[in-house]
């Protein structure tokens, strides 16, 4: 089966790029095309133009400090997972990024194009809810509570880029997923981020979209250790989750308790 016709830009600059975006409605950008192409080729998408941002340099990049981890959008998950800034300050973070997909994938899939995109299974979005981050674009910063809209939905206009992410980076934080054996996509994944002042837990896979769960972070403020969880501090409608062919709604409610004791478990293990 072929693709539909399209034409293929190279710009240089974002403002190229948005400037491309605005001359083409009915286009799209291209990061790593890990999951474009593919809908391309099953006919699920046909944008007249794509808009590759693998040439623009202002993209690219990570830049860390002790309060914040900034990641180009174009920035590879292989390189997330061994830049050894982002294994310093948020080694959740490298962790996560080092537990998608495949080898293939993780070298051609990128930040940006994750979150862009918001599938309910991916790994980035936890993270960037779980820290708290901040959205760039090429209109405004974004932050990550008003990200998330629905299932494949974010705040993003259609023309609108998404440049780099700000994630601040927590005292301590784990990172857990019970992985579909067939894609490594996450049935459900949990990051766990501990402020001192702040606990956030953001779940992934679980929901149309990632959501996060107030009563556990109430009770892990108070007290920061796994068995401060039980059935009873993660509250999740059972009708509310995903049900399909891989996992139940009860099952992945069921797991949700547990990845967040798991993740505590590694945001203790891990800290300095
Ligand atoms: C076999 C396989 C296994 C996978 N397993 C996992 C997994 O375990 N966990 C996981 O999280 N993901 C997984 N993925 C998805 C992978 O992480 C992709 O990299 C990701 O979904 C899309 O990123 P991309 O850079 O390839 O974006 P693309 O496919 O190029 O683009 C995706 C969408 O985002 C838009 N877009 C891209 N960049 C931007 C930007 N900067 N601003 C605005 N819009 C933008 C595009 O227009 C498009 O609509 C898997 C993919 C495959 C093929």
């Amino acid at each position: 089966m072929f693709m539909y016709d399209y034409q293929y830009h190279c710009p240089r600059s974002i403002a190229q790029a948005v400037a491309l975006a605005s001359d083409y409605p009915e286009g799209k950008f291209l990061a790593g095309g890990q999951t474009l192409i593919q809908t391309m080729k099953l006919r699920m998408a046909a944008p007249t133009d794509l808009i590759d941002l693998g040439f623009v340099p202002e993209l690219k990049g990570i830049a860390a400090d002790a309060h914040r981890v900034t990641i180009g959008a174009t920035t590879q998950h292989a390189q997330v997972s061994r830049a050894p800034d982002i294994r310093q300050h948020i080694p959740a973070l490298a962790h996560l990024a080092s537990e998608i997909g495949d080898r293939q994938v993780r070298n051609r899939g990128t930040l940006g194009g994750s979150v862009a995109n918001s599938d309910p299974a991916a790994d980035y979005p936890a993270a960037v809810l779980g820290l708290g981050a901040t959205i760039h674009t090429s209109e405004r910063a974004i932050p990550a509570d008003d990200f998330f809209v629905a299932l494949y939905e974010t705040a993003l206009a259609p023309n609108e880029l998404l440049t780099r992410i700000e994630f601040p980076v927590p005292r301590r934080a784990g990172y857990v997923k019970f992985k579909s054996p067939a894609s490594g996509f996450a049935l459900v994944g949990v990051f766990v981020a501990d402020f001192g002042d702040a606990v956030r837990v953001a779940v992934t896979g679980a929901g149309p979209m990632v959501f996060r769960i107030p009563e556990a972070e109430e009770a892990l403020r108070d007290h920061f250790a796994a068995d401060t969880i039980d059935a009873g501090s993660c509250l999740v409608r059972e009708d509310e989750l995903n049900s399909d062919i891989q996992a139940s709604a009860a099952y992945r409610a069921h797991l949700i308790p547990v990845l967040v004791r798991r993740a505590v478990e590694q945001a203790l293990q891990r800290q300095p």
